[in-house]
């Protein structure tokens, strides 16, 4: 957990003295940085987006409790947890804070060790927060997009298609005998060879609105937004051919194997009365198509070829 850029910490302050203890307690473990100012600390907080806000109360142009109105109602910034530091040590102030939407609350004088362990837990549940949110969206096996996310985007890139008379396709993918592959090279190995076909899919359907996904077990889809049929063709085929030609380590690694994959396009120029789910079929019903045709192939829509 502790790879990667350290997280940053803005630390809002009208006080040198307040901002240079905040700073040494913090900055071996965090990149500060630091505001005496509302108004400079709502500009860094946008530029910056910092991973927490140390805020105090009192400043000298706007209150800290509008600092942390103005973070809240701002897109941009309502996502980034609010530590309140202050020296008001009304109940009243404490309440109003919390109420505001700042997540934690602490009194000066503060003690340097309770500020460094207020952050580090912050740090620490805002860490845990991003993976959840991560895995609610990415298969975890292969890292790509998950059935989930996939669905949600199908259905917002076919509305989008509908919007913008722009055409829309898919590629249904299936790994050709699979269960064989399992079989006689072991389910570790198979998750192996998932992970790499998912890596092919990523390095060739590489638009940044192609969202290749795993849909289910050994099955993944492409959508590839803004594509013609005769452009989604060119990227199953390069895909089938991809795959074709890699050669996979068996089990014991003592020799190497092929894997091949069929593949099921569909391509639509979507009016506003279809059916997101009608499209899926034809993409499906092709890929059944491909398999009962001698499967590692392509198969489209006799009139979108
Ligand atoms: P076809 O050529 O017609 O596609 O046949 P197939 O064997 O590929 O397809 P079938 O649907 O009969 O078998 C799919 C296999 O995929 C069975 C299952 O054990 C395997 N499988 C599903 N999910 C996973 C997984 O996450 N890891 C591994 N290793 N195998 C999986
Ligand atoms: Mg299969
Ligand atoms: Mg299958």
């Amino acid at each position: 957990m502790n790879d990667g850029p350290k997280h940053t910490i803005l630390t809002i302050d009208d006080e040198d003295a307040n901002l240079m203890v905040l700073n040494h307690i913090l900055f071996e473990k965090y990149d500060i940085y630091m505001a005496k100012t509302g108004q400079v600390a709502l500009k860094l907080a946008r530029e910056k987006k910092p991973d927490l806000i140390l805020l105090d109360i009192i400043l000298p142009d706007i209150t800290g409790f509008e600092v942390l109105e103005k973070l809240q109602s701002d897109p941009e910034t309502n996502k980034i947890p609010v530590i309140c530091i202050t020296g008001l040590d009304s109940e009243n102030d404490e309440e109003k804070g919390f109420l505001l939407g700042a997540v934690d609350y602490i009194k000066k004088p503060f003690k340097n060790t309770i500020v460094k362990i207020r952050v580090n837990t912050h740090i620490k549940i805002l860490q845990q927060m991003r993976i959840i949110e991560r895995y609610g969206l990415t298969d975890p096996l292969t890292d790509i997009a998950n059935r989930r996310n996939f669905d949600e985007r199908i259905d917002m890139e076919w509305r989008r298609a509908i919007r913008e008379k722009k055409p829309v396709s898919f590629l249904m993918i299936d790994i050709d005998k699979f269960k064989h592959y399992n079989d006689t090279y072991g389910h570790p190995q198979g998750d192996t060879l998932l992970k790499t076909v998912a890596k092919i899919f990523v390095a060739i359907a590489r638009r940044p609105a192609d969202l290749p996904a795993r849909l289910g077990g050994e099955e993944f889809g492409i959508l590839l937004p803004s594509t013609g049929a005769e452009a989604a063709f060119l990227v199953a085929e390069s895909i089938r051919a991809a795959v074709e030609s890699l050669r996979v380590p068996t089990a014991d690694r003592s020799e190497m194997t092929t894997v091949t994959v069929s593949i099921g396009v569909a391509t639509a120029l979507p009016a506003k009365n279809d059916l997101v789910k009608d499209f899926i079929s034809r993409a499906d019903k092709n890929l059944y198509i491909a398999k009962k045709t001698g499967k590692n192939r392509v198969c489209v829509d006799v009139a979108d070829a």
